[in-house]
């Protein structure tokens, strides 16, 4: 009888319990799992956050390939373990031209303010704070229509420069940006040399969205924003060829695909 109860405990522990995951694992997907909240988990072999709310969150970065390995760990050091290989994609070839030359070739001292803007990006998309807010999922950021998809190599003015991890929309410019969900500004930044006007929100355990090329920006740093909320206006400053929304979803320095999650 004893026996008959541990096989049935090791049994629901193994299939019973296992953790769920929403979402295809194929490059570029945002994947929203649950799991109990005692429990810790991790993504090839890094531990990733769990809310109190048993939720958790990783991403699959445009270029990653091979398996993602999810592993579930309770506090008896039981272990969980479910490996998934990643779905490869095929991304187009986006030609760009009569852009400016210096936003194919920047100069030397351009370069310097073009690393440090780089910079202060990057480390926006790093922050890993507790919010949840990813967890209800997010709307179109802006009336228009897909001008620019995700992961298309580019050629710009005939040089081939890096992929299109975002997607653009083309809009008129003054038209109303809102945010597709809640959301704590961490960058607000005008006259960026590539971006030109930006916001970054963070949606909490890593997952945030860029806005760029804004005519004009709506908040400030540090404000946290509702769903819905006007954050700013579509421009075309930076590197832009005509007034349009570029919107990126980070999770950390992976590049999701904002198709998949508009979803
Ligand atoms: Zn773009």
């Amino acid at each position: 009888m004893r026996f008959l109860i541990i096989l049935f405990l090791l049994f629901q522990s193994n299939f019973l319990n296992a953790f769920e995951l929403n979402g295809e694992i194929i490059q570029g997907a945002l994947i929203v799992g649950k799991e109990q909240a005692d429990k810790s988990i991790y993504v090839n072999n890094q531990k990733i956050k769990l809310s109190k709310n048993g939720i958790f969150v990783f991403g699959i970065n445009y270029n990653q390939v091979g398996n993602v390995v999810i592993e579930s760990v309770d506090k008896n050091n039981q272990i969980i373990s479910k490996t998934y290989k990643i779905k490869k994609r095929q991304y187009k070839i986006q030609k760009v031209d009569g852009l400016h030359e210096k936003m194919v070739t920047p100069d030397q001292e351009s370069l310097e303010i073009i690393k440090k803007e780089n910079n202060l990006i990057k480390n926006a998309q790093l922050i890993n704070s507790d919010f949840e807010f990813f967890s209800s999922g997010f709307s179109k950021p802006v009336d228009g229509v897909i001008s620019g998809v995700y992961g298309s190599q580019r050629i710009l003015n005939g040089k081939a420069r890096s992929p299109h991890l975002g997607i653009d929309f083309a809009a008129p410019k003054g038209t109303d940006i809102k945010s597709p969900a809640d959301g704590y500004v961490t960058l607000a930044e005008n006259g960026f040399y590539f971006t030109g006007g930006s916001i970054i929100l963070d949606h909490g355990h890593g997952v945030s969205t860029i806005y760029a090329h804004l005519d004009e920006i709506l908040v400030k740093k540090d404000e946290l924003i509702k769903k819905g909320q006007v954050i700013g206006k579509v421009g075309s400053t930076g590197r832009a060829t005509g007034p349009h929304l570029h919107f990126g979803v980070n999770w950390f320095d992976a590049k999701i695909d904002p198709e998949l999650i508009l979803k």
